[in-house]
């Protein structure tokens, strides 16, 4: 059975439950139990804080966890990163007060900078020869300037706009993050089947979000153009129609392109165009 280490509450709460539920793995909400145990996989989960999710990780009470990078990066653990995720992506950034001239991460020289990440900010310092105070605290760090504890930031940025509201301005971008799924250094060969297993669907999961399926009515004509706009994973899939000079054309594009590639296969006479999500792709 392995136990995997999921935060109990918090931004990575609810894609981490939504990742397992759509490689068919139903786990009970923490609202209920710090423990679940899944009826579809010989797996439970246990709810933690983040902060203590690669440290639980690494001493081996869960085999596997899901954290974002930073955390690991700040806690320096000593576990395997075992795939990215694709979600809870954001960056750790410095930020000073918009007014302020800025020429350089040498302008941080006997400056004060509040964090939450003391570990992964002094290491950025010392390797750009940077000699600053770091001003730990764990929470609300953007109003550290504006209240006098520090003279600029190093947090965790995804929009900007928490720092535009501070009055504050991204300089350095120093770390970049996402949410990784991360296992203990020691596997026992029962546990290493299944941790195949769900990174084997975590993949087909991964390779699937955010596309589209496309079907179409498309004269045979136009074909080695519509070849060119849809790449498909070989190529797209055409038959014959049973009238006229036309074919159906089949292919799976990223959602992100849909309607540019929409544009561009009416433009060369395609009708009849239908999109569909698409559930699973398995390579
Ligand atoms: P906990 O109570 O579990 O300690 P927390 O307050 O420390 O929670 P959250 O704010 O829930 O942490 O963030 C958890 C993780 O989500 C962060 O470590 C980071 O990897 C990611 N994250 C944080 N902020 C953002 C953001 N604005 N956009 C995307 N991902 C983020
Ligand atoms: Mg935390």
């Amino acid at each position: 059975m392995l136990r995997i280490a999921i935060q109990s509450k918090g931004r990575l709460n609810e894609e981490s439950l939504s990742l397992l539920q759509n490689i068919g793995i139903e786990v009970d909400a923490p609202k209920r139990k710090l423990l679940s145990k899944s009826q579809t996989f010989p797996i439970e989960a246990l709810y933690l804080r983040d902060d203590d999710i690669p440290n639980v990780v690494q001493g081996g009470t869960a085999t596997l966890g899901i954290v974002g990078l930073n955390e690991i990066e700040e806690c320096g653990s000593d576990v395997n990163v075992l795939c990215r995720l694709g979600f809870g992506t954001c960056r750790l950034s410095l930020a000073i007060p918009k007014g302020e001239d800025y020429d350089g991460p040498a302008w941080f020289n006997g400056r004060r900078i509040a964090t939450s990440y003391p570990n992964i900010l002094r290491k950025y310092l010392e390797s750009k020869n940077i000699d600053a105070k770091v001003e730990v605290i764990t929470g609300s760090v953007e109003i550290a300037p504006a209240v006098g504890i520090a003279d600029a930031i190093f947090d965790i940025v995804s929009s900007g706009s928490t720092l535009i509201a501070n009055g504050l301005r991204e300089v350095e971008t120093v770390f970049e993050s996402e949410a990784v799924l991360i296992a203990n250094k020691h596997i026992s060969p029962e546990d290493q089947v299944l941790i195949d297993d769900l990174l084997f669907r975590i993949d087909s999961e991964t390779v699937s979000r955010g596309k589209k399926y496309l079907m179409m009515n498309l004269p045979n004509a136009s074909l080695d153009e519509a070849i060119k706009i849809l790449p498909a994973m070989r190529s797209p899939t055409v038959m014959p129609l049973a009238t006229g000079d036309w074919c159906s054309l089949h292919s799976v594009i990223d959602a992100a392109d849909l309607w540019t590639k929409v544009r561009q296969l009416k433009a060369i006479g395609a009708e009849g165009i239908l999109v569909m999500d698409v559930d699973k792709i398995i390579l």
